[in-house]
């Protein structure tokens, strides 16, 4: 089968082919990763290499922290303003989608943010020029949302903060290691594990380490940066298996050459897929401005919209499947994250050609 879906998404077949040689007995210590104690030497060793590996794939400084953590990345929408602002602080926010939106309305509960610029009214089919934004003087930190998974919109370069003491904040959890990040623009990275680098149940948060330990003093302490940080994310059961499967995963995105030759291959499935679209002369449709559609999740319509049922429904009987669109925005979309091999993506085109073949005029 080929998973078309949002995530949890598909993983690479070594990597499900590893966990489950792995799966009875880790490298000869008797035990599944499943039940190891968190603090014995043997998952201490999994969750190093993690780390080490993920600091190799984005280039991370030992500026920063890396934390494997639990919530979602819906958790590090109250985490980011707890740990960064006091109450009174502003905050910027640039709304590209639903979940930026989100992450912007559960900041208003720790400090006051301000949506400097949303998409919303055009259905969130743009990114802002940077030069229009108007970003508040003394903001705390700017939030981006790197990829919006539901609308197909991706940041290609950053809003540099106006402030120079005004942090960039991105929540990459839908195109986390799909290409290369310059980190030290960020004073905050996190991503939900589930799309591109693991099962869900893991939340990733990159940190600049001299912005840990100035939590609001109501921070919970599974959210403050500083309890995590200070114990090498091993504060309270990490999600094991989960983190271990994120290992496995990073290890094989250097093997693959590391994420510039990611990006490549990822750049090429999405080019395929979006000529498909642009060259079917109106019968598929992405209302996705050219310059920032997303090279992960690809949203289309048909011109006829009564047979998009049909399309998900023969789709899937061809072995594609979760091609339906996001519940608040109807058509399809095929997420084709790292994972997605370019086999899938060339059956969906040429699936996408014979539909079209036998549906148009
Ligand atoms: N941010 C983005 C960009 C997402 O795609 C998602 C989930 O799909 C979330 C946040 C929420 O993540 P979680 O379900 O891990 O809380």
């Amino acid at each position: 089968v080929f998973n078309f879906a949002a995530g949890p998404a598909t993983l690479p077949e070594n990597v499900l082919l590893k966990a489950q040689e792995e799966l009875y007995n880790w490298r000869g210590s008797g035990m599944s990763v499943m039940e190891m104690s968190h603090r014995g030497k043997e998952f201490l060793s999994i969750i190093q290499k993690a780390e080490s590996d993920l600091r190799t794939l984005l280039n991370i400084s030992s500026e920063y922290s890396v934390l494997f953590l639990q919530g979602g990345a819906t958790t590090q929408f109250a985490a980011v303003p707890l740990n960064l602002c006091k109450p009174d602080d502003v905050v910027d926010y640039v709304i590209t989608g639903s979940w930026g939106d989100k992450a912007f309305k559960e900041a208003a509960k720790y400090c006051k943010p301000k949506s400097i610029w949303s998409g919303k009214s055009e259905k969130y089919t743009k990114i802002p020029s940077f030069d229009a934004l108007e970003q508040t003087p003394g903001a705390k930190y700017l939030h981006i949302c790197a990829n919006e998974t539901i609308h197909g919109v991706e940041f290609k370069d950053y809003p540099k903060p106006a402030d120079e003491n005004t942090l960039l904040v991105a929540d990459m959890s839908s195109n986390f290691c799909s290409k290369p990040v310059d980190v030290t623009k960020f004073g905050v990275i996190y991503a939900g594990a589930q799309k591109n680098v693991g099962p869900s149940g893991v939340t990733i948060v990159i940190v600049r380490s001299d912005l840990i330990g100035n939590a609001q003093p109501i921070t919970p302490v599974m959210l403050d940066y500083k309890i995590h940080a200070d114990n090498n994310s091993l504060y309270n059961t990490p999600p094991c298996y989960g983190i271990y499967m994120c290992g496995l995963v990073f290890e094989d995105l250097i093997a693959q050459g590391g994420l510039s030759e990611v990006e490549k291959k990822n750049a090429k499935k999405a080019s395929i897929l979006y000529d498909a679209i642009d060259g079917s002369k109106g019968f598929y449709w992405c209302p996705v401005e050219k310059s920032v559609r997303s090279l992960m999740n690809v949203p289309f319509t048909l011109a006829k919209p009564e047979l998009e049922a049909e399309f998900v429904k023969e789709a899937s009987m061809e072995k594609m499947v979760q091609l339906k669109g996001h519940r608040s925005v109807g058509g399809m979309r095929a997420s084709i994250y790292n994972a997605m091999p370019l086999a899938g993506v060339e059956k969906l085109v040429s699936f996408m050609k014979d539909f079209q073949a036998r549906h148009d005029g």
